[in-house]
């Protein structure tokens, strides 16, 4: 069932005389958003998926131009906007904190399917998650940048190490810090575990929302240390901070 769901469909009626068509008039599948009835594989309508908005390039390379300035990235790509109440926001919530794994895997598809040409001009690419502390691997029991990591790679055929590097301070939620404190509350949060892995990789990190971009800044010091050859970010959702 999950590896045939999509983000959206060509249709949101299912198709007549068929045992899916049928078992959706039993069960409806609704859209995560609005809840009207959607395509059995799709989450969400073609209506909220087209009202999320996307992020302009130029535009958003001008907001993390703080970071980019830094030298670390290669590039930084982002797809959409995430907004307070859009229907990005309420996939986010389901894939966090609702355990639908399977919604990051299908975010991570859809990202690496809209990415620049360029993007595949690398090397020796190789695809990892902005990992979570142990402790918070815990309590949530997976993270989701892994699942979206994992879809990306998976549409991309190129691999993804999930577990290349750790985050070694359980930093507090960036949520409602400045940007300093944000600075603070991550200084040497990651450790690079399998130098072997990441050395001569264009490594592409992957990551569910972008604020300051501070976190995948801090994580791209140790993997060139380790010898990534570049490193490059790829996110769903980019948000400004408040
Ligand atoms: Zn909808």
């Amino acid at each position: 069932m999950e590896n045939r769901l999509r983000l959206t469909s060509e249709g949101d009626r299912p198709p007549a005389f068929d045992l899916t068509a049928f078992k959706s008039l039993v069960y409806p599948s609704l859209c995560y958003y609005c809840r009207k009835p959607v395509h059995p594989d799709a989450v969400l309508c073609r209506k909220c998926f087209g009202d999320i908005e996307q992020v302009d390039r130029y535009e958003l390379l001008e907001d993390l131009d703080h970071i980019i300035s830094e030298g670390l990235f290669s590039d930084i790509f982002v797809k959409f906007f995430f907004d307070k109440f859009g229907p990005l926001r309420k996939l986010h919530q389901y894939l966090k904190y609702e355990n639908r794994p399977y919604i990051g895997t299908l975010l991570g598809d859809d990202l690496a399917a809209s990415l620049p040409e360029t993007w595949t001009d690398y090397l020796d690419p190789l695809v990892i998650p902005v990992p979570v502390h142990r402790l918070r691997l815990l309590e949530r029991g997976y993270n989701q940048s892994a699942y979206i990591a994992e879809g990306f790679a998976s549409k991309l055929c190129i691999a993804c190490v999930v577990d290349a590097v750790s985050r070694v301070a359980y930093a507090r939620t960036q949520i409602g810090l400045s940007h300093e404190e944000r600075q603070r509350n991550l200084t040497d949060a990651f450790s690079v575990d399998k130098v072997d892995t990441i050395r001569g990789k264009d490594v592409i990190i992957v990551d569910d929302i972008v604020t300051t971009g501070a976190t995948a800044s801090h994580l791209a010091v140790p993997l060139l240390e380790a010898g990534a050859r570049t490193v490059r970010l790829a996110a769903v959702g980019f948000t400004r901070p408040c």
